[in-house]
Protein backbone atom coordinates (compact mmCIF):
# COMPACT_ATOMS: atom_id res chain seq x y z
CA UNK A 1 0.00 0.00 0.00
CA UNK A 2 1.31 3.70 -0.68
CA UNK A 3 0.62 6.24 1.64
CA UNK A 4 -1.38 8.32 -0.42
CA UNK A 5 -4.49 10.56 -0.01
CA UNK A 6 -6.84 10.34 -3.20
CA UNK A 7 -9.56 12.88 -3.41
CA UNK A 8 -12.48 11.91 -5.94
CA UNK A 9 -14.85 14.55 -5.77
CA UNK A 10 -18.15 15.31 -7.38
CA UNK A 11 -21.62 16.53 -6.86
CA UNK A 12 -22.67 12.89 -6.68
CA UNK A 13 -26.41 14.07 -7.49
CA UNK A 14 -27.01 10.79 -7.44
CA UNK A 15 -23.98 8.93 -7.39
CA UNK A 16 -24.16 6.04 -9.70
CA UNK A 17 -21.50 2.86 -11.05
CA UNK A 18 -19.95 4.76 -13.22
CA UNK A 19 -18.54 7.12 -10.87
CA UNK A 20 -18.47 3.58 -8.26
CA UNK A 21 -16.43 1.97 -11.17
CA UNK A 22 -13.98 4.37 -11.67
CA UNK A 23 -13.61 5.32 -8.08
CA UNK A 24 -12.96 1.40 -7.98
CA UNK A 25 -10.40 0.97 -10.47
CA UNK A 26 -8.34 4.41 -9.96
CA UNK A 27 -7.92 3.00 -6.41
CA UNK A 28 -6.81 -0.81 -7.10
CA UNK A 29 -4.20 1.13 -9.69
CA UNK A 30 -2.56 3.46 -6.99
CA UNK A 31 -2.61 1.39 -4.71
CA UNK A 32 -3.49 3.78 -1.80
CA UNK A 33 -4.40 3.33 1.46
CA UNK A 34 -6.54 6.76 1.95
CA UNK A 35 -9.21 7.11 -0.99
CA UNK A 36 -11.70 9.77 -0.39
CA UNK A 37 -14.93 10.57 -2.24
CA UNK A 38 -15.90 14.02 -1.77
CA UNK A 39 -19.26 15.33 -2.16
CA UNK A 40 -19.68 19.08 -3.01
CA UNK A 41 -21.20 21.57 -1.38
CA UNK A 42 -24.70 23.06 -2.36
CA UNK A 43 -23.18 25.22 -4.88
CA UNK A 44 -25.06 29.14 -5.18
CA UNK A 45 -27.01 28.76 -8.01
CA UNK A 46 -28.52 25.63 -7.82
CA UNK A 47 -30.75 23.74 -10.36
CA UNK A 48 -33.80 23.09 -9.06
CA UNK A 49 -34.00 19.14 -10.27
CA UNK A 50 -30.73 18.83 -7.98
CA UNK A 51 -30.81 17.38 -4.74
CA UNK A 52 -29.49 18.95 -1.23
CA UNK A 53 -26.15 18.16 -0.23
CA UNK A 54 -27.44 16.33 2.95
CA UNK A 55 -29.26 13.82 0.79
CA UNK A 56 -26.02 13.98 -1.65
CA UNK A 57 -24.06 13.10 1.25
CA UNK A 58 -26.80 10.33 2.97
CA UNK A 59 -26.77 8.24 -0.85
CA UNK A 60 -22.94 8.19 -1.39
CA UNK A 61 -22.80 7.10 2.65
CA UNK A 62 -25.32 4.12 1.36
CA UNK A 63 -23.48 3.47 -1.86
CA UNK A 64 -20.25 2.69 0.05
CA UNK A 65 -21.04 1.49 3.42
CA UNK A 66 -20.02 -2.13 2.05
CA UNK A 67 -17.09 -0.75 0.85
CA UNK A 68 -14.94 -0.24 3.97
CA UNK A 69 -11.85 1.08 1.81
CA UNK A 70 -13.61 3.61 -0.17
CA UNK A 71 -14.46 6.81 2.25
CA UNK A 72 -16.62 9.75 2.36
CA UNK A 73 -15.20 12.76 2.94
CA UNK A 74 -17.58 15.83 4.46
CA UNK A 75 -15.89 18.63 4.25
CA UNK A 76 -17.44 20.70 1.87
CA UNK A 77 -21.31 19.58 2.71
CA UNK A 78 -20.31 20.47 6.48
CA UNK A 79 -18.64 23.42 5.95
CA UNK A 80 -22.15 24.56 4.07
CA UNK A 81 -22.04 26.66 0.66
CA UNK A 82 -19.67 26.79 -2.71
CA UNK A 83 -16.54 25.24 -1.13
CA UNK A 84 -13.36 25.46 -4.01
CA UNK A 85 -11.14 22.93 -4.41
CA UNK A 86 -8.18 24.97 -3.66
CA UNK A 87 -9.26 25.49 -0.87
CA UNK A 88 -10.47 21.77 0.26
CA UNK A 89 -7.05 20.68 -0.54
CA UNK A 90 -4.85 22.42 1.66
CA UNK A 91 -7.36 21.79 4.34
CA UNK A 92 -6.58 18.11 3.88
CA UNK A 93 -2.56 19.06 3.12
CA UNK A 94 -2.80 20.72 6.25
CA UNK A 95 -4.11 17.51 7.59
CA UNK A 96 -2.11 14.89 6.18
CA UNK A 97 1.36 16.65 6.03
CA UNK A 98 3.81 15.69 3.12
CA UNK A 99 2.62 12.63 2.38
CA UNK A 100 1.00 12.80 -1.52
CA UNK A 101 -2.13 13.70 -2.08
CA UNK A 102 -3.92 12.86 -5.57
CA UNK A 103 -6.57 14.73 -7.06
CA UNK A 104 -8.69 12.87 -9.61
CA UNK A 105 -11.32 14.18 -12.36
CA UNK A 106 -12.66 13.02 -15.12
CA UNK A 107 -11.42 14.48 -18.22
CA UNK A 108 -14.55 16.40 -19.01
CA UNK A 109 -13.65 18.29 -15.57
CA UNK A 110 -10.16 18.30 -16.48
CA UNK A 111 -10.87 19.93 -20.04
CA UNK A 112 -12.80 22.73 -17.53
CA UNK A 113 -9.53 23.51 -15.46
CA UNK A 114 -8.84 26.68 -16.86
CA UNK A 115 -11.58 28.03 -15.21
CA UNK A 116 -11.27 26.79 -11.70
CA UNK A 117 -10.44 29.00 -8.64
CA UNK A 118 -6.70 29.69 -8.63
CA UNK A 119 -6.04 26.37 -10.86
CA UNK A 120 -2.10 26.72 -10.85
CA UNK A 121 -2.40 26.87 -7.17
CA UNK A 122 -4.03 22.93 -7.60
CA UNK A 123 -0.73 21.31 -8.52
CA UNK A 124 0.87 22.89 -5.53
CA UNK A 125 -1.08 21.44 -3.21
CA UNK A 126 -2.09 17.64 -5.03
CA UNK A 127 -1.31 15.67 -8.05
CA UNK A 128 -3.75 14.85 -10.76
CA UNK A 129 -4.95 12.08 -12.12
CA UNK A 130 -7.24 12.43 -15.51
CA UNK A 131 -9.63 9.92 -15.63
CA UNK A 132 -10.11 8.94 -19.21
CA UNK A 133 -13.83 9.42 -19.83
CA UNK A 134 -16.82 8.27 -21.86
CA UNK A 135 -16.70 10.28 -25.38
CA UNK A 136 -14.31 12.86 -23.89
CA UNK A 137 -11.05 13.68 -25.32
CA UNK A 138 -8.34 16.13 -23.71
CA UNK A 139 -9.58 19.85 -24.62
CA UNK A 140 -7.03 21.95 -23.33
CA UNK A 141 -5.97 25.52 -23.94
CA UNK A 142 -2.90 28.01 -23.51
CA UNK A 143 -1.53 27.26 -20.46
CA UNK A 144 -3.13 24.40 -19.21
CA UNK A 145 -2.16 22.53 -21.96
CA UNK A 146 1.60 23.70 -21.80
CA UNK A 147 1.32 22.92 -17.56
CA UNK A 148 -0.63 19.55 -17.91
CA UNK A 149 2.14 18.27 -20.47
CA UNK A 150 5.47 19.42 -19.23
CA UNK A 151 4.43 18.09 -15.43
CA UNK A 152 2.81 14.46 -17.07
CA UNK A 153 4.38 11.24 -15.50
CA UNK A 154 3.25 8.00 -17.40
CA UNK A 155 3.52 5.13 -14.20
CA UNK A 156 1.20 5.99 -11.31
CA UNK A 157 3.72 5.04 -8.69
CA UNK A 158 5.47 8.32 -9.65
CA UNK A 159 3.10 9.93 -8.09
CA UNK A 160 4.25 8.63 -4.99
CA UNK A 161 8.02 9.86 -4.85
CA UNK A 162 6.66 13.22 -4.18
CA UNK A 163 3.54 15.18 -2.23
CA UNK A 164 2.14 17.15 -5.20
CA UNK A 165 2.65 18.52 -9.11
CA UNK A 166 2.85 15.46 -11.21
CA UNK A 167 -0.44 14.61 -13.95
CA UNK A 168 -1.07 10.94 -15.03
CA UNK A 169 -3.55 9.80 -17.37
CA UNK A 170 -5.64 6.62 -16.63
CA UNK A 171 -7.95 4.51 -18.40
CA UNK A 172 -10.90 3.32 -16.00
CA UNK A 173 -13.73 1.14 -17.61
CA UNK A 174 -16.30 3.29 -19.99
CA UNK A 175 -19.62 3.40 -18.08
CA UNK A 176 -21.59 5.75 -20.49
CA UNK A 177 -23.55 6.42 -17.13
CA UNK A 178 -24.53 9.96 -15.61
CA UNK A 179 -26.47 11.50 -13.15
CA UNK A 180 -28.10 13.80 -15.46
CA UNK A 181 -29.25 10.77 -17.19
CA UNK A 182 -30.75 9.06 -14.05
CA UNK A 183 -32.31 12.36 -12.78
CA UNK A 184 -33.84 12.58 -16.50
CA UNK A 185 -35.51 8.83 -16.19
CA UNK A 186 -36.79 9.63 -12.64
CA UNK A 187 -38.26 12.95 -13.61
CA UNK A 188 -39.81 11.20 -16.50
CA UNK A 189 -41.33 8.42 -14.08
CA UNK A 190 -39.22 5.63 -15.62
CA UNK A 191 -37.32 3.43 -13.62
CA UNK A 192 -33.26 4.21 -13.27
CA UNK A 193 -32.72 0.93 -11.68
CA UNK A 194 -29.30 -1.18 -12.48
CA UNK A 195 -27.68 2.20 -13.29
CA UNK A 196 -26.46 3.14 -9.28
CA UNK A 197 -27.11 0.82 -6.23
CA UNK A 198 -30.33 -0.47 -5.56
CA UNK A 199 -29.84 1.07 -1.70
CA UNK A 200 -29.40 4.20 -3.33
CA UNK A 201 -32.33 4.27 -5.66
CA UNK A 202 -34.69 3.26 -2.34
CA UNK A 203 -33.18 6.06 -0.55
CA UNK A 204 -34.52 8.69 -4.01
CA UNK A 205 -38.14 6.94 -3.67
CA UNK A 206 -38.73 7.06 -0.27
CA UNK A 207 -37.50 11.09 -0.04
CA UNK A 208 -39.11 11.87 -3.41
CA UNK A 209 -35.69 13.21 -4.97
CA UNK A 210 -35.56 14.37 -8.86
CA UNK A 211 -39.15 14.15 -9.59
P1 LIG B 1 -23.83 15.22 -14.02
O1 LIG B 1 -24.45 14.33 -15.06
O2 LIG B 1 -24.82 15.75 -13.00
O3 LIG B 1 -22.93 16.28 -14.60
P2 LIG B 1 -21.85 13.18 -13.46
O4 LIG B 1 -22.52 11.87 -13.65
O5 LIG B 1 -20.89 13.67 -14.52
O6 LIG B 1 -22.92 14.29 -13.12
P3 LIG B 1 -20.25 14.14 -11.23
O7 LIG B 1 -20.72 14.02 -9.83
O8 LIG B 1 -20.22 15.48 -11.83
O9 LIG B 1 -21.13 13.10 -12.07
O10 LIG B 1 -18.86 13.42 -11.42
C1 LIG B 1 -17.89 13.28 -10.44
C2 LIG B 1 -16.64 12.73 -11.08
O11 LIG B 1 -16.92 11.43 -11.62
C3 LIG B 1 -16.15 13.58 -12.25
O12 LIG B 1 -14.73 13.60 -12.22
C4 LIG B 1 -16.65 12.82 -13.45
O13 LIG B 1 -15.81 13.01 -14.58
C5 LIG B 1 -16.59 11.36 -12.98
N1 LIG B 1 -17.60 10.53 -13.63
C6 LIG B 1 -18.91 10.77 -13.74
N2 LIG B 1 -19.54 9.79 -14.43
C7 LIG B 1 -18.58 8.91 -14.78
C8 LIG B 1 -18.59 7.68 -15.55
N3 LIG B 1 -19.70 7.19 -16.09
N4 LIG B 1 -17.42 7.02 -15.71
C9 LIG B 1 -16.28 7.53 -15.17
N5 LIG B 1 -16.21 8.69 -14.46
C10 LIG B 1 -17.33 9.37 -14.25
Amino acid sequence: MNRATVIFGGTFDPVHYGHLRAASEVSEKLAADDFRLLPAGNPPHRDHTGAEAYHRLAMLELALAPYPDLTVDEREVRRGGPSYMVETLASIRREVGSRPVILCLGQDAANQLSGWHRWRELLELAHLVVMKRPRSRPKYTGEVAEVLGERRVRRPSQLMESGAGRVCYLGVTQLAISSTDIRGQLADGRDPRFLLPSTVLAYIRKHGLYH
